[in-house]
């Protein structure tokens, strides 16, 4: 192990990425860019995580909030999930912490949203501690290094990995180089003060940037004379992974009908998937299903046709969906309203929080666009 760290914090003391949350150890701008970094690419975040900064600066800002509001700040990101325990967890610290951020694992572990990935980092980066991170990057990265041909689900794979991740953050404080302690750029100053954070850093942003999937480029890594899988060849095949099938998109349409200037809205019910939030009314549909016939079994007779406006695809965990989108032309009849729907204003319509794929329909009707 020790013949590995001192590379990588000397790596990342040179190439590390200048992120807005690496100028702060305040555990809860750490834990919220940890958070929306979970399923979301570092250059979406940034101007994200900026914004939530300055509207949620801390731990009491989020826990007075309403949910509604958390939502719309996170619109965009998807997977709202995120946003419900960050902002349940942020009234559990409010309430039995007094507003502040333990500092022990086991307690930030048993936060709502909070895995062993999410709480190592917190303890490393925020209180220094040796606690070990494993995503999907650094377990790439391992697997090359020590060159293990393991199926990557399996738990005891997870495991080996977990204990090599935890070795290396366990050795960082004793191999800092001693050059860097002399060093004032911010990134040289940022591993000497707090080796584990700066190593699972490093780790992290090593399968990010350089030991990525499809062509590693070994030449830029400071592990490449280290590195058995490189010196075997073979990096290439790693790590091995189970292929999931992968299945049909699942067909869905959805209906923009607008009457005396206001538009049918649908919010999605409690305890599923993006509970609460708002999107244009629509079935999931078989493949063959006329539009305008599935439109008049949800809205009525009212549906005198139904136009094609534009055609998107989305992924919800591991379904793919095609997302048709039909506007509708009423007659004169009144419109059977499904359970849930809504006639709203435009400038509701602004305002209330819709699902990533419905939040692009929507801007396309306010921006008054052809699809
Ligand atoms: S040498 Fe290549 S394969 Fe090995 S860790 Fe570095 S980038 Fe990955």
């Amino acid at each position: 192990m020790e013949t590995l760290v001192s590379p990588l914090l000397t790596w990342f003391a040179d190439h590390a990425r200048d992120l807005p949350w690496r100028h702060t150890r305040d555990p809860y701008a750490i834990w919220v860019s940890e958070v929306m970094l979970q399923q979301t690419q570092v250059a979406t975040v940034v101007p994200y995580w900026e914004r939530w900064m300055r509207t949620f600066p801390d731990v009491a800002a989020l826990a007075r909030a309403p949910l509604e509001r958390v939502l719309k700040l996170w619109e965009g990101l998807g997977y709202y999930t995120r946003a419900r325990n960050l902002h349940r967890a942020a009234r559990l610290l409010y309430r039995e912490h007094g507003g502040q951020f333990p500092r022990d694992f086991e307690s930030v572990r048993a936060l709502p949203g909070v895995g062993r990935y999410t709480a190592g980092a917190i303890c490393s980066l925020a209180f220094h501690q040796p606690t070990p991170v494993l995503d999907g990057n650094v377990a790439r990265v391992l697997t090359r290094v020590f060159d293990l041909h393991l199926p990557l689900h399996r738990a005891g794979t997870q495991r080996r990995l977990w204990a090599l991740a935890e070795a290396l953050v366990g050795a960082a404080p004793e191999q800092v180089p001693p050059g860097l302690r002399r060093r004032r750029s911010w990134r040289a100053r940022r591993v000497a003060e707090n080796p584990c954070g700066a190593l699972n850093e490093a780790l992290m942003e090593l399968g990010a940037s350089v030991c990525t999937p499809r062509q590693p480029r070994c030449p830029d890594c400071p592990w490449a004379d280290r590195c058995r899988a490189r010196a075997r060849g073979r990096a290439h095949l790693l790590p091995r992974r189970r292929r999931p099938a992968m299945a049909a998109p699942r067909r869905v349409l959805a209906w923009v009908c607008e009457r005396r200037g206001r538009v049918l809205l649908r919010r999605r019910p409690a305890g599923g998937v993006n509970a609460g939030l708002w999107e244009f009314p629509g079935v999931p549909a078989a493949a063959r299903t006329p539009p305008l016939r599935a439109a008049r079994a949800a809205l009525g007779t009212a549906v005198q046709r139904v136009d094609p406006w534009l055609t998107t695809r989305y992924t919800i965990t591991q379904h793919r969906y095609r997302l048709e989108v039909y506007r509708v032309e009423l007659n004169g009849r009144p419109v059977t309203l499904p359970t849930g729907c809504r006639w709203v204003g435009r400038g509701a319509l602004e305002r209330l929080t819709l699902t990533a794929a419905h939040r692009r329909v929507a801007d396309l009707l306010l921006a008054g666009e052809p699809a």
